[in-house]
């Protein structure tokens, strides 16, 4: 199975299992072994044992996940693939690095996008220089930006959407539950 599959069985584990911490560490592990295996016949694998009670709070290893299947593949190094922004498509060959350009690629995209809508000034220029900036440059800037749309956006969702990025629900019904002690 190739990476997105891959990526598919670990959003379905952690659905079914909101409490467990599923690391990089352990995902990268487990992707090489599931990587030589076919997709169907894991998931497959993974439903039955998904609707078992033995599983019912406890992840299955991977060793149950994939037994009594047979291997398909040859195994894959998903840290020498190349890997695609999702955005631009640009080429990295390394998995986080990519990542947290996408991260970026996102935010300017936003940006762009919100640029254009209000009339405020966006050249290629600032485009490349966005791209350019330190990470804590960029967050500062791209902070001040949400604040001028959540400022003139008219639309109610998207101002709430806004402050939820600035100040989380959970932080705040946390500090009115401070307040009220
Ligand atoms: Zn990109």
């Amino acid at each position: 199975m190739n990476k997105k599959q891959i990526d598919m069985l670990f959003e379905k584990l952690a659905l079914n299992y909101p409490k467990e911490n599923f690391s990089e560490d352990l995902i990268k592990e487990w992707s090489s072994v599931l990587s030589e295996y076919d997709y169907d016949d894991v998931n497959r694998n993974l439903d039955n044992l998904l609707s078992d009670k033995v599983f019912l709070y406890v992840p299955p290893k991977l060793m149950t996940m994939v037994s009594g299947l047979t291997k398909k593949y040859k195994k894959v190094d998903f840290n020498k693939l190349i890997h695609f922004c999702k955005f631009c498509k640009r080429p990295f060959n390394n998995i986080n690095e990519c990542h947290s350009h996408e991260d970026r690629c996102s935010a300017i995209n936003y940006i762009e996008s919100k640029s254009k809508k209000y009339n405020w000034d966006f050249t290629s220029q600032k485009k490349a220089m966005l791209y350019q900036m330190t990470d804590s440059d960029f967050d500062k800037f791209y902070n001040t930006f949400l604040k001028s749309v959540q400022t003139i956006t008219i639309s109610d969702t998207e101002k709430k959407m806004i402050e939820n990025i600035f100040n989380p629900p959970k932080i705040r019904e946390a500090k009115e539950f401070l307040k009220g002690t």
